[in-house]
């Protein structure tokens, strides 16, 4: 990014040291090939929603890894697809949309698979904005541990054909393998820069975005073959409570009344169970105790309704 914040803004860049480097990382690849995973990896939180279904990341998520010497703000992507409703369009627009701010991409690819049409159309995409310094990110290397090296330089290879000038590296996300020395080789490619964000802070307005996200992996997890996708989490109220307790309400929309019917339960047990889930989850993230308070409304096609869709948050940038 170019525009430094005011030297009199919030945040306090006294002791930084000399040579401080601060910058976005956008973090592009098709569905599923371990976005996420490798974000919480690189953030040792559970920022980014995992999950074994595609396309449960849908919005841009900053996480922010602060050291003594750098900042990196990396932003997450969701997959980049076809597009076939006006939240698929959105998607599709937020993806490339995070390749022009990046300091530094990291090109995504699930080493398990040889490299497909959705692979090439993104190396594509990210080969007309260059500029960027690129990783190519082989992840789920741990899948071809069982196969000769020859095989396993070969997948790599083909992958790296994709976009010759970007900077090969496997890894394995689930495993932790190759993420530090991935971590040294996105911080050697950011520019001088100061901290754009105060230390302590994971991310700017993301805390709220992440609880929504993890009250609607718990949905998806429970319910994915009755509602699926036809979910999105409104955060009402985020309030710290005292030292060591966060109240939230939480609103979960779906389409149908028959979704609600299911989520509800008999007698509301089933949203119990729920929300006892997601408020582990949430006091994980937080820190502190959660009080949960948890609401189920029908909202007809939200996912084709541009005022719905503005109303949950998914705004276009303009
Ligand atoms: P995203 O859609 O790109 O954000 O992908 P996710 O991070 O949600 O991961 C999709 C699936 O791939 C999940 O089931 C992950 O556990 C799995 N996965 C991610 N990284 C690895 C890896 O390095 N090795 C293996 N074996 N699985 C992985
Ligand atoms: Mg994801």
């Amino acid at each position: 990014m170019s525009s430094y914040p005011d030297d009199d803004g919030l945040v306090d860049q006294d002791d930084l040291p000399e040579g401080h480097r601060s910058g976005f990382v956008a973090v592009i690849g098709k569905p599923n090939v371990g976005k996420s995973t490798l974000m919480n990896a690189l953030l040792r939180e559970k920022l980014a929603i995992v999950s074994p279904r595609p396309q449960t990341t849908r919005d841009r998520q900053l996480g922010i890894l602060t050291l003594p010497e750098a900042q990196v703000i990396f932003i997450d992507t969701p997959g980049i697809h076809i597009a076939r409703t006006p939240l698929g369009e959105y998607m599709v627009e937020v993806a490339a949309e995070a390749i022009p701010d990046a300091d530094v991409v990291l090109f995504l690819v699930d080493v398990s698979e040889p490299p497909d049409e959705a692979d090439r159309q993104i190396a594509g995409l990210i080969a007309r904005h260059e500029g960027a310094p690129v990783i190519l990110v082989l992840n789920k290397i741990d899948l071809l541990d069982g196969q000769p090296e020859e095989a396993r330089d070969a997948r790599c290879a083909e992958f790296a054909a994709l976009l010759p000038g970007a900077a090969p590296l496997r890894i394995s996300a689930t495993e932790g393998r190759g993420v530090e020395q991935l971590q040294a080789m996105i911080l050697a490619a950011l520019p001088e820069g100061p901290r754009y964000y105060p230390a302590d802070q994971l991310t700017d307005t993301q805390l709220r975005e992440n609880a929504a996200e993890l009250i609607r992996e718990q949905v998806l997890l429970r319910y994915g073959q009755e509602v699926p996708h036809a979910v999105a989490v409104q955060i009402e109220e985020f309030k710290e409570r005292g030292d060591d307790m966060t109240y939230i309400r939480a609103i979960i929309f779906v389409e149908k009344d028959s979704q609600k019917a299911i989520l509800i339960g008999k007698k509301g047990a089933a949203l119990k169970e729920l929300g006892q889930a997601a408020r582990a989850e949430l006091e994980d993230l937080l820190g502190t105790q959660v009080y949960l308070d948890l609401w189920v409304k029908v909202l007809k096609n939200w996912r084709r309704d541009p005022h719905a869709l503005r109303r949950l948050g998914y705004h276009k940038k303009d």
